[in-house]
């Protein structure tokens, strides 16, 4: 797919109501290759989409943005998301499932039901192809009422975070043996609902330009931590330990030398998303 073509992909008006300040809308969603297409660049093209990558938190001509219907949705939606994260608490609600949330809302007036608008708007998001508006990953978890499964689980303690038993939990006690409290678990298991949360947060946060939030996040299904994966960081790094400075830490340096760091997002990936270092990818449970 050259430039002019991604463009053309990037620029469709969806069911969203996905829209570019700068492009008219020129061609279908039907153009898009299924089900998800990772960019094949010429040079230029090449160099410019890593120049977006890089610079992964600013604008970019040619990225995608709600439009303000959508955009008004996002806003209410996420609060809601907030109000609910407040009731259930922030451990369960990394794992709670879209029909439980769908309940908890009905349930709960200070959460208050999702509106039609708004639960079309969620289903919507959760089934268009990311690749629209420039993520590339895999998708795996496909149904928007996929569920953590709960004896699958295990709560890692002083962390309030989760991690799938098995090959996840395992890797995290190997990498603890060697580190000790120096690494810690920054995030673990997230289900839909969670990833809902912080992409939406992420895409208010760059006023509704979806492609810079998909930079630094997955949307929701498309986030391995959904299945297997999770992050570490170093011990009262705060916020530094998700981004670049990472590298400079001892537990980055010690993980790396012993080969644990097989990384889900590399340097200049071509999935459209940001270098995480951080991000340990696990592929399978067990
Ligand atoms: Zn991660």
């Amino acid at each position: 797919m050259n430039r002019r073509n991604f463009l053309k992909v990037a620029t469709v008006g969806s069911a969203l109501g996905l829209v570019t300040v700068s492009r008219p809308a020129l061609a279908s969603v039907s153009t898009l290759p299924m089900p998800v297409a990772r960019p094949k660049f010429k040079d230029d093209d090449l160099a410019d989409y890593l120049r977006k990558v890089r610079q992964f938190d600013e604008d970019h001509e040619g990225d995608v943005y709600f439009d303000e219907y959508n955009w008004g949705l996002l806003k209410s939606s996420l609060e809601r998301f907030v109000r609910m994260q407040r009731v259930v608490g922030h451990g369960n609600f990394y794992l709670l499932d879209f029909d439980e949330a769908l309940r908890l809302a009905n349930t709960y007036p200070s959460v208050g039901a999702f509106t039609t608008p708004e639960l079309n708007f969620l289903e919507t998001l959760f089934y268009e192809q990311a690749a629209i508006y420039g993520f590339y990953g895999e998708k795996p978890l496909k149904n928007l009422t996929d569920r953590i499964p709960l004896r699958e689980v295990v709560k890692v303690p002083d962390s309030g975070n989760y991690l799938y038993r098995g090959k996840p939990m395992e890797t995290f006690e190997a990498i603890r043996k060697i580190l000790g409290p120096e690494v810690i678990l920054t995030s673990g298991v997230r289900s839909v609902i969670k990833q809902f949360y912080l992409f939406l947060n992420k895409a208010y946060e760059s006023g509704g330009n979806l492609s810079r939030a998909s930079r630094s996040l997955a949307p929701p299904g498309y986030s391995f931590h959904g299945i297997s994966d999770f992050d570490v960081g170093q011990a009262g790094y705060g916020h530094y330990n998700f981004t670049e400075r990472f590298i400079a830490t001892k537990v980055y340096r010690t993980l790396r030398e012993l080969g644990y760091l097989t990384l889900r997002y590399p340097r200049d990936n071509l999935l459209g998303v940001r270098f995480e270092p951080w991000h340990i990818k696990v592929g399978t449970r067990v």
